[in-house]
């Protein structure tokens, strides 16, 4: 774990190098569901530079156009405002299905609606998938392990979840949508993909979404305290999302159902998470503490042997050189406007 955490190493641990930019065969056609958010927006450059085309679906709850704009009069590239949660109707050849609110705050917002996109959502897209015969990949959560009773998490842990909390719209949702997943495969034969994502950060996170590692850079940047729920002794297991996107796509063009786990092992509490972000942006900033929420998992860091074995991947990118990359993103959105003023 601790050479996750460190700066040196994280060159070395690197293995098989990146998917390839552009493969020898016919341009794809894929759709990303979530594709105007965080993880999506990487995901799908990543796609276009490869040289497939793609369909992004999403209905802007959490996403912006912003974080595509880049692409629009690509004719590989098109933008459909729908909600998963009804049905639709493409022809695709892959359908990487990310639609899902993913901050606390934001799924919590109408927890009805979150369970709906979850269950509902889902169907519709392995619908879709059985119609068109696409290979489906579901972005699920480490929060499938609620708080976990095994550390670190394996696949094989069942997860200790709280099946009427606050936080249920959203990990017993997954837990459905896998159900789905896995039973329109075995029933069905649908080639599906599974990934149980740890937590991820970088640079189009949503900037006042709450979660702690965009809410701490904003702090930090903004001269206000660092908050910190409860005692801050709580841990997780920070993932740039650069890393996230290649385990995606190597889940997806892999043979394996899976489920994965994708997350970088370098385990913090969100004292020393706190910590990072001081030497990074203020070493003056302040931390005040805060009472934490409802059902708070205290640890989560993945084990991911099974995604080193059958995926060949690990992650590369360690919380100390991802964070800046973040940093300048937000820097950018937060007082960009104010320096153009300046000046
Ligand atoms: P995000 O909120 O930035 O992106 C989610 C996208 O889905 C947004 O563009 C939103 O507008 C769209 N969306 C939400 N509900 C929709 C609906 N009903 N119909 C159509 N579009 C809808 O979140 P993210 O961090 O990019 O997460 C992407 C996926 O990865 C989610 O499924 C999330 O559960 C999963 N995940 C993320 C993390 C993480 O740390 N970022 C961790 C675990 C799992
Ligand atoms: N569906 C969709 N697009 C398609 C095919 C199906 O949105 O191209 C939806 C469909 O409306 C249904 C869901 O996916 O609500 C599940 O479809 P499936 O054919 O598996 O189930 P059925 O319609 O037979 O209940
Ligand atoms: N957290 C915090 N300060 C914040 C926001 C969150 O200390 O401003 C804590 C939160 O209580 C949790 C951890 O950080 O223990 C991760 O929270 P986040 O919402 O980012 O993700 P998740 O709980 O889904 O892992």
């Amino acid at each position: 774990v601790s050479e996750y955490r460190a700066e040196a190493e994280t060159e070395s641990v690197s293995v098989g190098g990146k998917v390839p930019l552009s493969l020898p065969r016919k341009p794809l056609r894929i759709v990303v569901t979530g594709g105007a958010g965080f993880v999506g927006s990487h995901l799908v450059d990543r796609l276009i530079a490869r040289g497939d085309s793609v369909i992004v679906v999403d209905n802007f709850f959490t996403g912006r156009k912003d974080n595509l704009v880049h692409h629009f009069g690509n004719p590989r590239f098109e933008l459909i405002r729908h909600d998963v949660v009804e049905p639709i109707l493409l022809e695709v050849d892959q359908i990487y299905h990310l639609a899902c609110p993913a901050s606390p705050v934001h799924y919590k917002f109408n927890p009805v609606k979150t369970i709906k996109t979850n269950v509902v959502g889902t169907l519709n897209m392995l619908g879709l998938a059985k119609r068109v015969g696409a290979r489906f990949l579901l972005t699920s959560t480490s929060e499938v392990y609620g708080d976990p009773l095994e550390h670190p998490q394996a696949e094989s842990y069942w997860g200790n979840v709280n099946p009427i909390g606050v936080r249920s719209c959203y990990d017993e949702g997954k837990r459905t949508a896998e159900t789905l997943s896995m039973d329109y495969h075995r029933g069905l034969g649908i080639e599906v993909r599974i990934a149980r994502i740890f937590n991820t950060y970088g640079p189009r996170m949503c900037i006042d979404d709450g979660r702690v590692v965009s809410n701490f850079v904003a702090q930090a940047l903004r001269k206000e305290p660092l908050t910190v729920y409860g005692d801050g002794k709580q841990t997780r297991s920070f993932q740039y999302v650069s890393d996230l996107v290649e385990g995606l796509i190597r889940l997806m063009e892999g043979d394996h159902v899976g489920p994965f786990n994708l997350g970088n092992p370098g385990e913090f509490t969100m004292l020393e998470l706190a910590q990072v972000v001081q030497e990074t942006i203020d070493p003056n900033a302040k931390i005040e503490f805060r009472p934490n929420t409802e059902d708070d998992p205290h640890k989560r860091r993945p084990d991911i042997s099974r995604a080193k074995k059958l995926l060949g991947w690990e992650p590369t990118v360690s919380l100390r050189k991802g964070l800046p990359m973040m940093v300048s993103d937000f820097r950018q959105r937060i007082f960009g406007d104010e320096k153009d003023m300046d000046s």
